[in-house]
């Protein structure tokens, strides 16, 4: 890295943190609405649709950071105690012990994962016996968390309860047709090649809803489409087996790229293609990374939740086998 790039780059963190003390002022100020505090961006999205101008929001944990291991910084503990409900994506994600000591005490936090489990047995993916968070990665199950806003929202502000009906039910239009658009972008691939290695766990969701073909839901079969070296959570070290079983994959479903991930260490899949290719495997990383435990940056391809799953299809449609 060059000096000029290390200046830019600091210059632009600087500027970031900049805009989100001034929105974290802003939201601070006592001026009458209802305060909420989302822990993630995907869930923030789905609640700034649904409240509208009635509420005021704010993200906890900024894209870049990793979720499932987010301990609170200085700062953090004044936003919980100042939001009038705490939503959170929930079924193990936020599991750095400081924010999920506050999530599980606090009256206040209301889970959308966690609802969407108690309403659809069915839904939740379960690897290794552990519950996978991820499951915003298939947007119609994403979507049947919307009755838990509303229904949050309109006993927060009760005047505004027909509005966040209304809002309600045309995200979920909305998200009902991204949904379709996601599965008709990936049903181009064809099915052969719909194989995905990315670096974490974050994808079961999104191969199982959009990878799949008819009958592999209901058999399990679609698991066999999607592997990651890392498991759940981005910070599993990995072991030779690891390593070993992810090059088998490749070579069984002659996969020649593995996607990075817009958060994660690439350290993971760098130490994978070289022991591919001193196996002779023809394996790169691939040339875009995925969103999947965060959104992109403001003004990316993937600054919103929708976006980001779109973006998501685009890239593996344009890139996948080849
Ligand atoms: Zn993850």
């Amino acid at each position: 890295m060059n000096k000029l790039f290390l200046c830019f780059f600091a210059l632009m963190l600087t500027a970031c943190s900049g805009d989100r003390q001034k929105d974290f002022r802003r939201w601070m100020e006592n001026d009458g609405k209802v305060k909420v505090l989302s822990t993630t961006g995907m869930v923030n999205d789905l609640v700034k649709e649904i409240g509208g101008g009635h509420i005021d929001t704010l993200t906890l944990i900024h894209g870049e950071l990793d979720p499932h291991s987010y301990q609170l910084v200085k700062g953090d503990d004044e936003k919980l105690k100042f939001a009038d409900i705490i939503f959170y994506s929930g079924l193990g994600l936020e599991h750095g012990p400081s924010l999920q000591y506050h999530l599980l005490q606090g009256r206040k936090a209301v889970s959308l994962g966690d609802y969407i489990e108690k309403n659809d047995l069915q839904a939740v993916i379960y690897v290794n016996g552990q519950k996978d968070p991820h499951i915003w990665m298939d947007i119609s199950l994403w979507a049947k968390s919307i009755p838990l806003i509303v229904n949050v929202l309109s006993d927060a502000v009760p005047e505004h309860t027909a509005e966040f009906r209304a809002n309600g039910n045309q995200l979920m239009e909305v998200m009902t047709k991204t949904h379709r658009q996601a599965k008709e972008i990936m049903n181009k691939v064809p099915e052969t090649k719909r194989y995905l290695v990315t670096s974490h766990d974050a994808f079961n969701y999104f191969t199982r809803a959009y990878l799949s073909e008819p009958g592999e839901v209901e058999s399990g079969e679609w698991k066999k489409r999607f592997a990651a070296p890392e498991g759940l959570s981005p910070e599993s070290q990995l072991s030779v087996t690891d390593i070993r079983s992810i090059i088998d994959y490749l070579k069984k479903h002659h996969i020649t790229q593995i996607f990075p991930e817009s958060n994660v260490s690439r350290d993971s899949i760098r130490k994978i293609v070289q022991a591919g290719k001193d196996q002779g495997l023809n394996v790169k990383i691939a040339c875009c990374a995925l969103y999947g435990d965060a959104m992109g940056k403001s003004g990316s391809d993937g600054d919103s939740y929708l976006k980001m799953i779109i973006y998501d299809a685009n890239t593996l449609a344009n890139h996948m086998g080849n």
